[in-house]
């Protein structure tokens, strides 16, 4: 586990007591948060997809942090000369010290079994399964930012919202640059040339790390975390990814 939000040693998060967050499968599925509700037949779908989703996703992160040796208004540089191009960086984070890079993933068994509904024309409950390993990755990448605030708390510092290449502008080819930065290999992902991870159901990336970093630049991170007795929330949970 993480002793330090720091560590410039890659550290292997495993055994991860994961709560797949029914609301994001089936934003996957296209339906609008408070609003949608599947049909009876569609539920039994879900349910279906959501224990097996359970059953076979294996969750995993690797994790390392580099120091921030310059800051632009669009742009990070880590030690080592790497440099990141991400808009509007510096306005979001402020002024951080270090990044943080994760790479999660669920491992290929949900996949798999995806594969296998195709082969044999079960296509709702493979496109629903599907959905479930997309939320699953996302509520991993979430709970390892919730993981890393907390961590960060005892060493005084704040952690960032996450970012992933591929969204809010950061061009998807930076993929590479994350994982010159942090390998992949620990967690059991891979990148190929087109910028492609695979297992497929697997999430890359960046935190900001500081004293006077800026947090929730987009979404209220307390808002999913865990930590009940957090003395620093900014806000009640709402529902977490964590299993009680
Ligand atoms: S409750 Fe908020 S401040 Fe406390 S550890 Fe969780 S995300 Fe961080």
């Amino acid at each position: 586990m993480i002793r330090s939000v720091l560590s410039t040693q890659p550290v292997v998060i495993s055994e991860v007591p994961l709560q797949i967050d029914p609301e994001e499968v089936l934003r996957f599925q296209g339906y609008k948060k408070g609003r949608d509700r599947p049909a009876p037949a569609v539920a039994e779908i879900y349910e279906q997809a959501l224990a097996e989703g359970e059953r076979l996703m294996k969750p995993r992160a690797v994790y390392r942090a580099v120091t921030v040796t310059a800051r632009g208004a669009d742009s990070i540089t880590a030690a080592g000369g790497v440099e990141l191009r991400i808009p509007e960086i510096g306005r979001l984070w402020g002024a951080v010290e270090s990044v943080g890079i994760a790479i999660c993933t669920i491992g290929e068994a949900l996949e798999s079994r995806v594969g296998e509904l195709w082969e044999s024309r079960e296509l709702p409950l493979a496109a629903m399964l599907d959905s479930v390993g997309s939320a699953s990755a996302e509520c991993l990448a979430e709970y390892v930012n919730d993981l890393l605030c907390q961590v960060a708390i005892g060493e005084r510092l704040k952690v960032t919202n996450r970012i992933s290449p591929g969204y809010a502008g950061w061009d998807v080819s930076e993929q590479h640059l994350v994982f010159s930065l942090c390998p992949g290999d620990p967690a059991g992902v891979t990148l190929n040339s087109a910028c492609f991870m695979t297992p497929t159901k697997s999430i890359s990336f960046l935190v900001g790390i500081g004293a006077e970093a800026r947090v929730d630049h987009y979404f209220t991170q307390c808002r999913r975390c865990w930590m009940k007795a957090c003395a620093y929330r900014r806000a009640p949970a709402e529902r977490t990814v964590r299993r009680n």
